[in-house]
């Protein structure tokens, strides 16, 4: 109403009456006018509109904009957060396989089982879409990862219960001390290895570890088990063997006296036998071997029940170097 009020009046010279007439606007005139009075007004305004909305944010996106901020923020500690859990994963696994799963001899885990990858590289592809894909992919690709190694682990530690519980009986049979007392470690001799022949002069291979005592002294089965040998062995003068079971055996040379039978079970710590100088021998001392499942090793890497870690140490350095075989 007002737009017409404040329209001009127009008027027309009409020469039959020498005079001026108004002329009133019909009503599409008037018609047309709103209309273009509206388009134009409407123009300005959407001209504005869009000018303002580049450059202030509506409250609506001003929100989002920052909960995408926080949400990006998120994501990174998120990812950094994954990085280290990996870390500690990673040192797990590495605990895993080079302490645990050694102590219960289980066969290792290889490296490509623990952390093989995924099949199909389009699996993250609807995440390639994302304003932001790298840092949403490479955290759902560490998730992805950790979870996959967790259930290694896992299964991992399930089969060590299952190991460990084995393991108490177990342990009583492996041959865990030394067959002579031997506190103060001056009755060891000469250790495993090559070492000279005591008659011949001339380097050899020593399948066990002497012990250097008077006849008489009392010698003890290492571990849990049966006597399986109690005779004269050629070389070995009277000999005693011992089958630990769980792949053990373990044999006693040139001893003076038998203090079991074949057939007997024997405790660790039971005396068996008694050090002499019988077969080749060059003096009194005890010749002690470790057999695992079928071949000898080395008896000292056994003895950590009956010594602290530098008693043993010293033992392993005295056996090394000092050490004299008796055969
Ligand atoms: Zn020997």
């Amino acid at each position: 109403m007002k737009l017409f009020k404040s329209r001009k009046t127009y008027y027309l010279y009409n020469p039959n009456t020498l005079s001026y007439e108004r002329v009133y606007p019909s009503a599409k005139d008037r018609f047309f006018g709103v209309l273009r009075h509206l388009s134009i007004g409407i123009a300005i305004g959407v001209g504005i509109f869009y000018i303002l909305s580049r450059t202030f944010d509506s409250p609506v996106e001003s929100l989002l904009k920052k909960e995408n901020k926080l949400l990006q923020t998120q994501y990174e500690v998120l990812s950094l957060r994954l990085t280290n859990a990996l870390e500690v994963l990673d040192d797990i696994q590495q605990r895993d396989e080079n302490l645990y799963r050694a102590i219960f001899q289980a066969e290792s885990i290889p490296e490509s089982v623990r952390k093989s990858g995924f099949g199909g590289s389009n699996r993250y592809e609807q995440l390639m879409s994302l304003s932001n894909p790298d840092l949403v992919v490479a955290t759902t690709k560490k998730m992805d990862m950790l979870s996959k190694q967790l259930y290694v682990q896992s299964n991992s530690l399930e089969e060590l219960i299952t190991l460990g519980k084995n393991q108490e009986e177990r342990s009583k049979c492996i041959p865990a001390i030394q067959p002579i007392s031997n506190k103060d470690l001056k009755r060891t001799a000469s250790g495993y290895g090559v070492r000279i022949d005591p008659i011949y002069r001339t380097p050899r291979f020593h399948s066990g570890m002497d012990f250097s005592a008077k006849v008489g002294t009392e010698i003890y089965a290492t571990g849990d088990g049966v006597v399986t040998f109690a005779a004269w062995k050629q070389g070995y003068g009277n000999c005693l063997m011992i089958n630990h079971g769980h792949g053990f055996q373990t044999l006693y040379g040139h001893m003076s006296k038998f203090r079991a039978r074949v057939g007997q079970k024997v405790k660790r710590g039971e005396v068996i036998g008694e050090v002499g100088n019988t077969g080749k021998s060059t003096g009194p001392h005890l010749h002690y071997e470790v057999i695992v499942r079928g071949k000898h090793d080395n008896p000292s890497k056994y003895y950590y029940m009956d010594l602290t870690p530098e008693e043993y140490d010293r033992m392993i350095q005295i056996a090394e170097n000092h050490g004299q075989v008796m055969d």
